[in-house]
């Protein structure tokens, strides 16, 4: 056994050749959201823990289980952020957001992290992207929601995704539904696992989200959620709907879908993937109207979503990601030959957006020329002659051509190069354009 450190437990490094799919998922992301009219917010990575005990709700299981939270040389009790929806609801009322018109909407990226059992995509610090819309309970914000979604896991390359919606009512119905659905669980206690008999009290709606088969028996017979929302919900809910149909947003109802947080009301939805396994939640959301006033600010309705960079990148099919260090120019040198000279060159040229390299590890030139065409260069300037007098060949690494230039000196030599190989290049495209 090695005494050498790793990545703690359910985390992961993003490696280089990892990175450059996610990083066209994220501007796949961005590029929706400016569209939809979202504008970008990052909310600190931890809050004070009452953010998350008081927003997400005491008895869900990310707050009694799952949350990386400590206390500060002052004494505070802080939380790394399991979620984003009630630190970006903290910050709504922090800053006044409600004076602005109406309604704010904002989305993120960033890392979010959760003490759960480790397993493939289940990870302890993962990456989530996410919308949320405040100020309006207006259904056509929470279809434009869904619809936003859907439209990120589309050009994702996401493929055989289900979304399933449902709504959750308001407070009153939904207390009242919570009564007859732990006195319902208490007549099959003996058939339930014993996670969910244990939570009956606490979070009994969790109970449709077990995988435990007697307790998935007994919830077939379940009086459902859906069943007893009031008219204005209702008319809310079949609103939500028909703007998805008018969008051509694909759905199923599910009544027995309900949401892992406390503060949803009203609308909420799920995309899965049956590409995924057992994680198979892609993204999923809904409208939480009591959370901003929960946190101490203006009462708000709000709308929002949140999905896994990971498991929308292992379920999608992310085209034309960039091949990362792609390479224009590599900069080789004659035995000799002036290394800061080359160094300024290497350095102009990135300047001027033109990917460029040094030899950097002391190979001889013909090493210096297989490195070039291993790391992908389109080019190589040979840089040879002495301080103040140079030559440079140029090199071009598909066509096998390459022409001279000599009798350059310290005051011209980068700008002879430079144009040199502008024109080169300006050649090829005008050619692979033909
Ligand atoms: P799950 O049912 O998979 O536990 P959840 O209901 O806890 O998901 P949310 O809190 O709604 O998930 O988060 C939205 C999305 O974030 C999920 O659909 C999933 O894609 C992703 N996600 C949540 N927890 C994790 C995790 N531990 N590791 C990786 N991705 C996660
Ligand atoms: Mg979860």
């Amino acid at each position: 056994m090695s005494d050498s450190p790793q990545a703690p437990r359910g985390t992961y490094d993003v490696l280089p050749v990892q990175s450059a799919e996610r990083s066209l998922l994220i501007e796949i992301a961005e590029e929706e959201f400016e569209l939809a009219g979202y504008a970008r917010i990052d909310t600190p990575i931890f809050e004070e823990t009452t953010v998350f005990a008081r927003g997400v709700g005491e008895s869900t299981e990310i707050v009694s289980k799952e949350m990386y939270s400590f206390t500060d040389q002052g004494d505070r009790s802080l939380t790394l952020r399991p979620e984003g929806t009630a630190a970006i609801a903290r910050a709504y009322g922090e800053h006044g957001m409600h004076k602005l018109p109406a309604p704010v909407k904002l989305w993120y990226y960033g890392p979010f992290f959760r003490q759960e059992a480790p397993q493939a995509g289940r990870y302890r610090q993962f990456f989530q992207i996410g919308a949320e819309a405040l100020g309006s309970d207006d259904p056509a914000l929470d279809a434009e929601s869904i619809a936003l979604l859907d439209r990120i896991l589309r050009r994702a390359g996401v493929e055989g995704y289900r979304l399933r919606v449902s709504s959750l009512g308001s407070a009153p119905e939904r207390r009242a539904y919570s009564e007859q659905l732990k006195g319902y669980l208490r007549d099959h206690d003996a058939e339930l696992s014993d996670e969910v008999r244990e939570r009956i009290e606490l979070n009994p709606l969790r109970a449709f989200d077990s995988k435990h088969p007697g307790t998935i028996e007994v919830m077939k017979g379940a009086p459902k959620l859906l069943d007893t929302i009031s008219a204005g919900d209702r008319a809310h809910f079949d609103e939500v709907l028909a703007l998805l149909d008018a969008a051509g947003v694909g759905y199923e109802v599910d009544p027995s879908l309900v949401r892992g947080l406390d503060y949803y009301t009203r609308t909420v939805f799920e995309f899965t993937s049956d590409r995924l396994g057992a994680q198979s939640g892609v993204g999923g959301g809904g409208r939480y109207d009591g959370l901003v006033e929960m946190l101490g600010g203006p009462a708000t309705p709000g709308v929002g979503w949140a999905a896994g960079v990971e498991r929308i990148v292992q379920a999608g099919e992310i085209e034309g990601a960039r091949t990362p260090g792609e390479l224009d120019v590599f900069v080789a040198l004659e035995t000799g030959a002036d290394r800061a000279a080359a160094f300024a060159l290497a350095s102009k040229l990135q300047e001027s957006g033109v990917a460029a390299v040094i030899e950097l590890a002391g190979r001889s030139l013909k090493g210096q020329l297989k490195q070039a065409s291993r790391a992908g260069a389109l080019r190589v300037v040979i840089m040879g002659g002495e301080r103040g007098q140079y030559d440079a060949a140029i090199k071009n690494m598909d066509g096998g051509q390459q022409h001279e230039l000599s009798g350059l000196t310290a005051d011209d030599y980068l700008e002879r190069i430079i144009e040199s190989l502008t024109e080169d290049m300006e050649a090829a495209t005008a050619e692979s354009a033909q």
